[in-house]
């Protein structure tokens, strides 16, 4: 029998907070469980579990704001969500979509309900995770990766069990759309029920599961609802996921570590506390753009 990759901690996000008017989030790091850097290069997941917005003529949302030195990597299950920056990016993501934005050296963006959507209200369910650059990749250009779910590469499990949709990175000989700084995989695991996945993921790799839906069994042992987040050892071994709920879905987050110090304040991480404080400078002396665009 093959070895398993066995499970650190288990953890929910923590109470949903309002990000603008427009995003009701649950933090499940740093707020949830501060891990610092234990699960790098991943540094913060905010997850709006399924909300139904009422219809409203005005947009809700997040106004200018700026970021610099990680990547904002957004994923649609549901509603729509349009997004501008001051590098002239503007997009819209609606369910399956991903928008994957790299701040670099920084940028200033606007996060909003795409219009007709805010017209209609309706049900949004999406997830925010903040992906670090590497140090030489901190002062990169902005770059904006808009992708949608027809880029997304599926790989079919046999028997009609499931599939999983990538991201980044490569599954089961399945490479994902998404250019990143550093290795890493993320993808969506889609389940039927009693549908089965066998998954392979270096033990180097820092390696954790959002379920999003359904119940999961993990390893034929533990299950896991909904909103539960997983957090693997890193060690040798295959992670086990199985289906015990009608249809579940879950998504895998996995990479190779920084191993550089990370400080983070605000919408800016940096591996240096003075590089905070040029950040700062940077934004208020208006080297970031203007915030009218
Ligand atoms: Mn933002």
């Amino acid at each position: 029998m093959s070895k398993l990759r066995s499970i650190e901690t288990s953890f929910k996000g923590a109470a949903p907070h309002f990000v603008g008017d427009g995003f009701r989030v649950s933090q499940y790091f740093p707020a949830g469980k501060n891990l610092l850097t234990r699960f790098s290069p991943f540094i913060l997941l905010d997850y709006n579990q399924p909300h139904y917005f009422e219809p409203s003529e005005a947009r809700r949302g997040v106004g200018a704001h700026p970021h610099r030195g990680f990547e904002t990597v957004t994923i649609a299950y549901d509603g729509k969500v349009e997004h501008h920056d001051n590098s002239g990016n503007h997009g819209v993501i609606g369910p399956g979509d991903v928008q994957w934005m790299t701040a670099g050296s920084g940028v200033l963006h606007k996060e909003y309900h795409e219009e007709q959507f805010s017209k209609d209200g309706g049900m949004l369910h999406m997830i925010q995770l903040w992906v670090n650059l590497p140090n030489k990749y901190k002062m990169t250009k902005p770059k904006y990766q808009p992708i949608t779910k027809e880029n997304i590469s599926v790989y079919k499990l046999s028997n009609h069990e499931g599939e999983i949709k990538v991201i980044a990175g490569e599954v089961k000989g399945v490479k994902g759309p998404a250019s990143t700084f550093s290795k890493m995989n993320i993808y969506n695991v889609c389940l039927k029920n009693h549908g089965k996945v066998i998954l392979n993921e270096p033990s180097e790799f820092n390696t954790g599961i959002l379920i999003i839906n359904g119940e999961m069994k993990i390893n034929n042992d533990s299950i896991y609802k909904e909103n539960d987040f997983i957090l693997f050892d890193n060690v040798e071994g295959e992670i086990i996921l199985e289906s015990v709920s009608e249809d579940s879905l879950a998504i895998v987050l996995s990479g190779e570590p920084l191993n550089e110090p990370v400080i983070a304040h605000g919408p800016f991480v940096m591996n240096t506390e003075s590089e905070i404080i040029k950040a700062y400078e940077d934004y208020n002396s208006g080297k970031f753009g203007q915030l009218n665009f």
